[in-house]
């Protein structure tokens, strides 16, 4: 298959925006694959703001970034990404290029605790406020457990309406797949 799936799509993305050196969000730490994928982007000159409401997330996450010697360059904050603006230091506003919102439940775990429309859109909100020019947001979205196509259709919403002279937003999905594929909404701030 030539076609990027949904996973490598969203990591090209973040490739094209992140350079060594960068401040980037992982605004949904879960076990802590895509905060090893961003930490290694920013490399040490960089950093990696973290967040996650599970406590079971953080630890599995800062287990992960040590075994990768990578937590030098990263912060994991125990707290919402709802609370993004105030948790990343002042000096970098305006800084950040790359964030990923990994959304649903996390895998393995509690499968009714997931990420929420109000709270998801407050932290996009504040990241468009605190990215840099081209910074790109990509939310990788799943729509198949409780609560998931309630969160979608929010985020569609939402998505939609920000002002094309505020950002490029691109969804990108397969239309044709059965079970509720994941798809991803990417938004580079302009
Ligand atoms: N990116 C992760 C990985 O690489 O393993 C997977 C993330 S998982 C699909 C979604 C995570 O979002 C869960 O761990 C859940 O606890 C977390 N979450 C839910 N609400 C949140 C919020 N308001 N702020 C931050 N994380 C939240």
């Amino acid at each position: 298959m030539k076609i990027d799936k949904i996973l490598p799509f969203a990591k090209n993305l973040l490739q094209k925006a992140v350079q060594p050196g960068d401040i980037v969000i992982d605004a949904t730490v879960g076990n802590g694959y895509d905060t090893v994928f961003l930490a290694e982007l920013v490399e040490e000159s960089g950093h990696v703001y973290g967040f996650d409401i599970q406590e079971k997330a953080i630890v599995t996450t800062q287990e992960r970034l040590v075994k990768y010697c990578l937590s030098d360059q990263t912060t994991i904050f125990h707290s919402g990404h709802e609370h993004l603006s105030q948790l990343i230091p002042d000096i970098y506003h305006g800084r950040v290029t790359g964030a990923i919102f990994n959304l649903g439940y996390l895998p393995g775990s509690d499968k009714t605790i997931v990420t929420q429309p109000d709270t998801t859109i407050a932290a996009i909100q504040q990241l468009l406020e605190i990215m840099a020019p081209e910074g790109i947001i990509v939310l990788v979205i799943y729509h198949g457990h409780n609560g998931g196509a309630e969160e979608r259709d929010s985020l569609l919403d939402y998505c939609q309406q920000i002002d094309q002279k505020t950002a490029h937003v691109l969804q990108y999905q397969f239309i044709n797949q059965q079970n509720h594929p994941a798809f991803i909404i990417a938004i580079e701030k302009i």
